[in-house]
């Protein structure tokens, strides 16, 4: 069975006092659990910070972006090997926020994946579609080209790796959740084409998160569906009290699945 990974994504919030007590507090409520894959994603300033709050617990640290370029003459860019060496295990690639708000591409998205799996980091792989594209019947072929794009020259291995984040973009933020039916018939297709281009077991075996507007009210409708192995959380990740009872919805479906 597949296990239950549940990640908050802390986007560019909070300042270094805040972050601390955030991962100081998920480590006294959470931090032993054991029965559910548990990150956190703090900013790229944070992560050290974060990672040796939550040592020793088992939560582990993820960023939210980085550069395909292991070292040189990039600005402003995060390399990945500078993040495993500050405690990271995962690293959030295409966020849609990235794509829509700061333009990356698939080309792009792909060349930080080879780059991720390269120097040891877990990709948490975001695909999903705009709400034009849903309304218009073209949600299938909008994941399936950025998987195909994204995924490309990733071997089997590599892919045993890689965590697939859902996120329809209509949802993230807004408050706006998909449905059960929805996310799960999403997820299901996304193992099809997984199946399709790698294996039947690859494709079992592979990690689906869910991400939009998660939150304690909906988290324990979700994650009991089979097909939705996890949530990848927003908002409802800044504040111990609602990750919490995000994750403890995880705890009480993950037996049950
Ligand atoms: C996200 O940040 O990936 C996300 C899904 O945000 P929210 O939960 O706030 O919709």
């Amino acid at each position: 069975m597949r296990r239950l990974f549940l990640a908050g994504n802390w986007k560019m919030n909070l300042v270094r006092s805040e972050a601390l007590a955030l991962a100081q507090g998920l480590v006294k409520e959470i931090g032993s659990a054991t029965e559910v894959d548990l990150a956190v994603c703090p900013p790229f300033l944070y992560l050290e910070v974060v990672a040796a709050a939550v040592a020793g617990s088992t939560i582990k640290v993820g960023a939210q972006n980085m550069y395909f370029e292991d070292k040189g003459a990039f600005t402003g860019e995060v390399a990945g090997p500078m993040l495993a060496d500050v405690g990271c295990t995962y690293v959030i690639l295409g966020h849609s926020e990235r794509r829509h708000v700061l333009g990356e591409a698939d080309d792009l998205i792909n060349k930080k994946l080879k780059a991720a799996l390269a120097c040891g980091l877990k990709p948490i792989f975001c695909v999903g579609e705009l709400l034009e594209q849903r309304e218009a019947g073209e949600t299938e072929a909008v994941v399936r080209q950025q998987m195909e794009a994204g995924l490309a020259g990733v071997p089997v291995e590599g892919l045993a790796q890689v965590t697939i984040a859902y996120e329809p973009v209509w949802a993230i933020g807004t408050g706006r959740t998909a449905t059960r039916e929805q996310a799960s018939a999403v997820h299901a297709y996304i193992r099809e084409v997984i199946g399709g281009a790698y294996s039947p077991e690859a494709a079992e075996a592979l990690t689906i998160q869910y991400g939009g507007s998660v939150k304690p009210e909906n988290a324990r409708e979700l994650l009991a569906d089979p097909q939705i192995d996890g949530a990848l959380v927003g908002g409802a990740s800044l504040k111990v009290e609602s990750f919490t009872a995000i994750v403890g919805a995880g705890l009480e479906v993950a037996g049950g699945r």
